[in-house]
């Protein structure tokens, strides 16, 4: 065979291998097999800081906690930014503005530069505290220069490394289903209308988020009446495997309706010992179809031996204020884990056999 021969056959196989490559999509499952998304639940004892880290190392924090006691939940939240080798935080979601959300956004700026804030736009409840904590969110965000991005229904968030799209803000939720929504929901029938909350909760911004084959659903603290809107009479949000449990546990939130509509396998709730964790929603959760483990950043006093999870699950325990933590560790095969910073001990989770959302 000739040189210029041998050079052209070459050149032949290779293409036909890229191609090949390409086609078999081998090139991004050799990628993808070490990408994961982290999720940090930042105990701020009833309030709600929720870090998401992207295998891009992009990261969304939802919400800052409390702010006064020194600090406490702000320096939190910068310990597990730090721990997930991070210098900054690109996003910081407010999910609306009573003070355990956006309460601790002066103490963070204080310790941990922020790319952005986003949020529902102005606040509309006239209540002094509340008043008062969003002029003071308002002027950090002026004096600092941070920039603002306003959420609106339907907008997918800037992140790089997740899909998280807005399904509620400022008391509209989506019209039209998401992807793999739109079924009739059967746990409509019988479900009670709920009073129409006129607070900040209804205004709440709602995240779907989608990480490779997992979903994942962090609605704030709406409330039942906004949650009916999205799952009745049709479940516009479809399934999800993680549940973020809304509003701290409390029974204002997380209808029936809506957490036996969603089928989460697991759900995380950030509720404080004596903040959330009512009795009907523990129960809500824990017998909700498909639900695999409910863990909670406290042992609910209200809810007493009868109705909290199991204690390994538990990141403080009854009369505890340790700060324990509790961290998610998605594959964007479907598997995921969950860490309980207390005990040290990790859950698995197999990937779900077949996508059925
Ligand atoms: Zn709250």
């Amino acid at each position: 065979m000739k040189l210029g021969q041998m050079r052209w056959r070459f050149w032949l196989g290779a293409i036909a291998l890229l191609g090949w490559m390409s086609m078999t999509g081998w090139a991004e499952a050799g990628n993808s097999t070490n990408e994961k998304l982290k999720v940090y639940f930042i105990d701020v004892e009833g309030g709600q800081a929720t870090l998401f880290v992207t295998p891009a190392s992009q990261s969304l924090l939802i919400d800052t906690g409390w702010g006064g006691n020194e600090g406490r939940d702000a320096d939190r939240i910068a310990a597990a930014v730090k721990g997930a080798g991070l210098m900054r935080i690109d996003y910081v979601l407010i999910t609306h503005f009573h003070e355990d959300h956006v309460g601790g956004a002066a103490q963070l700026l204080d310790r941990v530069p922020v790319g952005a804030f986003i949020d529902h736009g102005v606040n509309r409840e006239e209540e002094p505290s509340v008043e008062r904590g969003y002029a003071a969110y308002e002027k950090l965000i002026a004096t600092s220069r941070t920039k603002r991005i306003l959420a609106k229904t339907n907008d997918v968030l800037p992140i790089v490394g997740i899909k998280a799209q807005v399904v509620s803000a400022d008391g509209k939720v989506i019209q039209k289903p998401l992807e793999g929504g739109g079924a009739a929901n059967p746990y409509c029938k019988g479900a009670e209308t709920p009073e129409v909350d006129t607070t900040e909760n209804a205004r709440s911004v709602g995240v779907h988020i989608t990480f490779g084959k997992v979903k994942l659903l962090d609605l704030g603290d709406l409330t039942k009446d906004k949650e009916m809107e999205l799952v009745c009479p049709a479940n516009k949000l479809g399934k999800v495997d993680i549940y973020i449990v809304s509003h701290h546990g409390w029974n204002h939130s997380s209808s029936a309706a809506m957490v036996d509509a969603l089928g989460a396998r697991v759900a995380i709730m950030n509720n404080g010992a004596k903040k959330g964790g009512s009795p009907s929603v523990l129960d809500t959760v824990l017998n909700a179809p498909g639900m695999e483990s409910l863990w909670q950043l406290h042992y609910s006093e209200e809810g007493g031996e009868d109705h909290n999870t199991d204690d390994a699950l538990i990141a403080n325990l009854n009369g505890q204020e340790n700060g324990n933590f509790l961290e998610l560790t998605v594959a964007s095969n479907g598997s995921f884990d969950v860490l309980n910073s207390r005990t040290g001990e990790t859950k698995h989770y197999v990937a779900a056999r077949e996508s059925i959302h």
